[in-house]
């Protein structure tokens, strides 16, 4: 398998470097191939503007969405864009390696899914979820925070951790067409004792070994909406 990690954390030392290491070792191990995209040692631009292209179908106007579908057939796209772009369609894996950000992914990892994952590649029209650009891939989150595991579940003060994420499980990796795992989380990271850290490290070995054979979670499937994305049972009863 090729494994692809995008990892974005500042902090060479940090815990989150030490999962993505973890995770290059192991996976290694276990004969694959991987690539890392190390978002701050690449000194990645998180910002989509209209610098990333080097031709323009509409000089006039920047939609940017199709001027990255146009640059990318023109060959014109930022250089920087294209290799991670030809590193996800290399993959067959995609990790996404980061510490949890106001319940979110950090703006530099939220800057390389905005540039990388473009229209006409990823998705376009109805090639959305199941009948995405990325399907028969499989993509898995690894994130650490601050909170507590008894703070994230169905009556949990932050209420469930997928909803927490969900504009980047479902709204980003599962509308691509990746086929989705559950994702890998280590809980309260910074307050926990070196033996709770590494406790962590053993599970996600563990999770390691099992990505090629983990159920994906579920999402919607385009063979149960019409033309016009309307639910075909629901379509029927109007
Ligand atoms: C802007 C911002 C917003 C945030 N928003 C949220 C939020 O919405 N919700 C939330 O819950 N949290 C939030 N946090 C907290 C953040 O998610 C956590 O601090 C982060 O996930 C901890 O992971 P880390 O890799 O940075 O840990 P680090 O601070 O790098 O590491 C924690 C400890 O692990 C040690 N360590 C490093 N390597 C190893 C190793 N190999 N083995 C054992 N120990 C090791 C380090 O020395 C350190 O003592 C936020 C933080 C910031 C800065």
């Amino acid at each position: 398998m090729n494994v692809l990690i995008v990892h974005a954390h500042n902090e060479p030392q940090s815990f989150n470097t030490a999962l993505k290491d973890t995770a290059v070792t192991e996976l290694e191990r276990g004969g694959h191939e991987v690539k890392v995209s190390d978002l701050y040692a690449m000194n990645w631009n998180p910002v989509a503007s209209g610098a990333d292209f080097g031709s323009r179908a509409n000089p006039d106007y920047l939609v940017y969405a199709l001027e990255q579908r146009h640059n990318y057939e023109a060959g014109t796209i930022a250089d920087d864009i294209r290799e991670e772009i030809e590193k996800v369609r290399w993959c067959d894996l995609l990790i996404l390696n980061f510490p949890i950000y106001w319940f979110s992914e950090p703006a530099i990892l939220k800057g390389w899914i905005d540039r990388v994952m473009i229209s006409g590649v990823f998705y376009g029209g109805k090639r959305i979820y199941d009948r995405g650009g990325m399907r028969g891939k499989r993509a898995m989150v690894t994130f650490t925070l601050g909170g507590r595991e008894h703070m994230f579940g169905p009556d949990a003060i932050h209420g469930e951790i997928e909803s927490m994420l969900r504009p980047l499980l479902q709204g980003t990796l599962a509308y691509c067409g990746f086929d989705l795992l559950p994702p890998f989380v280590g809980y309260h990271v910074p307050y926990i004792s070196p033996e709770g850290r590494a406790q962590i490290l053993a599970d996600y070995r563990q999770r390691l070994n099992t990505v090629e054979r983990l159920q994906p979670l579920r999402f919607s499937s385009m063979d149960d909406f019409d033309d016009r994305l309307m639910p075909k049972r629901e379509a029927q009863v109007l």
